[in-house]
């Protein structure tokens, strides 16, 4: 049931009353026991046809997990769940401790410090990538009350600062709108970052770019690893690679093989299924 929510090492409680429903609400996150996120036995299913099939993963804080599979193995929908966006029929799935996902609503989840970036960017292309930061910090509920009225200055340096990290300081007075895609999916990035997320999702976030900014791209989430907790999902081999985090492969929304990504591609399940292909 739920004694993987325990410490790897035993000890703690798992609480589950229905007391803690206000610990979720208020968003407090307890990773005292290592891991950040679980998932147990999810099952989610599309007119009898099943995207996840009793999948069970954990995240522990401050990792970076890869997620690589076959399309239609799930992993979208694995983001769904977690983020609230799809609910799943049977399984569990907590952020830390004591926040049961499954019942908590999408902006909830948000709110509770899981952020996530779908596919294809989605930044406000008429304001400039200044204004991009600022109105995310200002979306971040936590910040406007003091932040913004008591703070100002104090928001300009940090979204200086990330500008400088995604490397967009040059651009910050131009209008999003004319940045390469990947300058925009940087810049998407970074408006996730400065609400400060727990646990960052990011979907296939090279997709689409040239050579040079898949290198740029992994440096910066590889940068993230400690701070954050991030799981990415990614078809190239190569960007997987210099990121260096554990893999999980999924497929027939089941986990397949997990563990060095080395591991993984010599595993002959993966290779058939998948790397094979
Ligand atoms: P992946 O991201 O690994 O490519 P997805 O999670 O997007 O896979 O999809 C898993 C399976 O579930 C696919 O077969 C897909 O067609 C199906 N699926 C996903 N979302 C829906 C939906 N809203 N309705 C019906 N089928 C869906
Ligand atoms: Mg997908």
């Amino acid at each position: 049931m739920s004694a993987a929510r325990l410490s790897p090492g035993g000890g703690g409680s798992v609480l589950e009353s229905a007391s803690m429903v206000h610990v979720a609400e208020r968003g407090v996150l307890d990773a005292t026991h290592r891991v950040i996120l679980y998932l147990e036995g999810i099952t989610v299913s599309f007119d009898g046809f099943r995207a996840l099939n009793q999948l069970t993963l954990y995240v522990e804080k401050g990792e970076l997990r890869c997620v690589i599979g076959p399309n239609g193995a799930g992993k979208t929908t694995m983001m769904d769940v977690i983020t609230g966006k799809t609910r799943p029929e049977s399984g569990t799935a907590f952020f830390g401790q004591t926040m049961d996902l499954t019942r908590m609503s999408e902006a909830e989840i948000a709110h509770a410090g899981i952020g996530r970036k779908f596919q294809k960017p989605t930044v406000f292309e008429r304001h400039t990538v200044f204004e991009n930061l600022e109105l995310a910090l200002k979306a971040d509920r936590r910040v406007r009350a003091s932040l913004f009225a008591r703070l100002r200055d104090d928001a300009r340096d940090r979204i200086a600062e990330m500008l400088r990290f995604i490397r967009l300081a040059e651009e910050a007075d131009r209008p999003a709108g004319l940045l390469s895609h990947g300058q925009k999916q940087w810049l998407e990035i970074g408006m996730l970052l400065v609400q400060e997320p727990q646990l960052l999702l990011l979907d296939e976030p090279v997709a689409g770019m040239s050579d040079d900014e898949t290198e740029r791209t992994a440096e910066l989430i590889a940068s993230l690893a400690g701070k954050h907790s991030v799981v990415v999902v990614e078809h190239d081999m190569e960007f997987i690679a210099r990121l260096g985090g554990k893999v999980t492969v999924l497929d027939e929304g089941a986990v397949l093989a997990e563990g060095t990504l080395q591991a993984v591609q010599d595993d002959p399940r993966v290779v058939e299924v998948y790397l094979g292909r």
